[in-house]
């Protein structure tokens, strides 16, 4: 009853089953496996006929030549010596299928096979793959793509920045660059100067040798100026046969110092076919918090001046050429430096505008021109005192109370020389002495130090408690 029960399962069994002994070689390693049984799901699935089978062997119906049949073959061999199981998948193409095969012991020489029609497996991954190929190759593309991209973007980049001619950066790109150099100058308390050249009576170049000769010139032009400058200094062509060098750092005597090593070294360069050449020069150092604008206009202006003047020269701006010939000028020091940024920034305005006022009173400026920067002091004394009192106050300078016993003396001094200036009595010396010995030496250098070890200790605190 069980033994018919095992047959009829093993003949309806919707799996593919087959039976087979294995034959061994003279050192009793398996090499093939002679069908004995195998069942209608069998025949169905692989298209044979169970007659077919008849003293056939496994590899016979299977034929060699399947992609990983030899490492098969090792673990069907495996699986017989070490009674365990293998697994392996085929490719039947008579059926267009591929079969998956469990091998199984099932004793002594006896084994079993159970067979699962796996195509479907295979096609998706052979779809996957096909996709992942495709995906593959587009991305490749697309990173080829990309490339090229950055490489024209870039091209058209240095297309809107560059000049084409001299390969230096144009107009566009220093409008665009400017104003972080500016912001830059004015937070770190920095210089910034500019020097405009244009080549004198350039136009006669292209009449005479003409327009590709002067273009020569041009490129000629930009190297000389360039194998002068050094970084931080940068040159850029305007236009035309006009270029500007932005200087990060340089006060004017710097600028006017390099602006006449280029004006020296074009006189006496040769230039191939057109000979000697020259160029007119304006220089400017920027004011702080002055837009590029102005600045710009006070270089330009400048640059003007010098050619009006006979060209080949080199003018500063016109009010900086006032100061730099004022016969006096006080330079803020460093060690002027209280290590408080607001109060710092208050001690270098009032030196900036000392300057401009002693230049004025020097210069023998009509009263209505004078009026202003008086007033315009004394609102700047005014407002100081009372902020670096606050801030002595804040932080607890013992000398607090004498401190602003001295801030009191200078305030009353300022009112006395604003009333004898609005009655013309203002005495020029005892004027320029305040200025001098009381406002900045008095004050700043000496009075103002006493607190500076508090402002420093108070300055290196708060960066110590911004590093955690
Ligand atoms: P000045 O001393 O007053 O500056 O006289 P100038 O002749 O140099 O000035 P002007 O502005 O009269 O002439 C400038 C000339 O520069 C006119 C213009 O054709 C020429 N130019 C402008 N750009 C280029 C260029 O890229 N290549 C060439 N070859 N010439 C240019
Ligand atoms: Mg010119
Ligand atoms: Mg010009």
């Amino acid at each position: 009853m069980e033994e018919r029960c095992f047959q009829e399962f093993f003949k309806r069994s919707p799996i593919a089953y087959s039976c087979h002994r294995a034959i061994f070689d003279n050192e009793g390693i398996p090499y093939d496996y002679e069908y004995i049984l195998a069942n209608k799901a069998f025949e169905d699935l692989l298209k044979i006929q169970g007659t077919d089978l008849i003293n056939r062997t496994f590899y016979e119906v299977f034929p060699n030549g399947w992609e990983g049949e030899e490492q098969w073959k090792g673990l069907v061999q495996n699986a017989v010596l070490n009674d365990t199981s293998a697994q392996f998948d085929l490719r039947r193409e008579s059926i267009q299928k591929w079969i998956r095969v469990l091998v199984f012991p099932l004793h002594h020489e006896l084994i079993g096979c159970i067979y699962h029609d796996v195509t479907t497996e295979y096609a998706l991954n052979e779809e996957t793959k096909k996709l992942e190929k495709e995906l593959f190759n587009n991305n490749r593309s697309l990173l080829e793509l990309t490339k090229k991209l950055e490489q024209k973007n870039k091209i058209l980049n240095d297309l809107a920045i560059k000049d084409e001619l001299t390969g230096l950066y144009n107009r566009h790109f220093l409008d665009q660059w400017i104003e972080k150099e500016m912001s830059r100058a004015d937070r770190d308390h920095q210089p910034l100067s500019m020097i405009i050249f244009d080549l004198d009576h350039f136009k006669r170049v292209n009449d005479v040798w003409g327009h590709p000769v002067g273009d020569e010139v041009l490129k000629e032009t930009a190297n000389l100026a360039n194998s002068i400058i050094c970084a931080p200094d940068f040159l850029v062509r305007l236009g035309g046969e006009e270029f500007v060098i932005i200087m990060p750092g340089s006060c004017i005597q710097r600028a006017l110092a390099v602006a006449e090593n280029i004006r020296q070294t074009m006189e006496k360069y040769k230039y191939p076919i057109v000979g000697h050449l020259t160029a007119s020069f304006g220089v400017a150092e920027r004011i702080k918090s002055e837009s590029y604008y102005s600045w710009y206009k006070r270089s330009d202006k400048a640059m003007y001046r010098a050619k009006e003047g006979g060209r080949n020269r080199i003018y500063p701006s016109e009010d900086q050429d006032r100061l730099l010939n004022a016969p006096v000028n006080i330079k803020w020091k460093e060690e002027w430096a209280s290590g408080n940024p607001v109060i710092d920034e208050e001690h270098r305005e009032l030196v900036e505008c000392a300057n401009s006022l002693l230049y004025l009173f020097l210069a023998e400026v009509e009263k209505d021109g004078i009026m202003p920067e008086v007033n315009k002091v004394l609102d700047a004394i005014i407002k100081h005192f009372h902020d670096e009192e606050q801030i002595l106050l804040e932080m607890g300078y013992p000398d607090y109370e004498n401190h602003a016993e001295i801030h009191k003396t200078l305030h009353d001094k300022v009112f006395q020389f604003k009333k004898s200036y609005q009655a013309d009595d203002l005495k020029l010396a005892e004027f320029f002495s305040f200025i001098v010995n009381d406002l900045i030496i008095g004050h700043i250098q000496n009075a103002d130090t006493d607190f500076f070890p508090y402002t420093q200790k108070y300055a290196i605190a708060e960066v110590q408690v911004h590093t955690i």
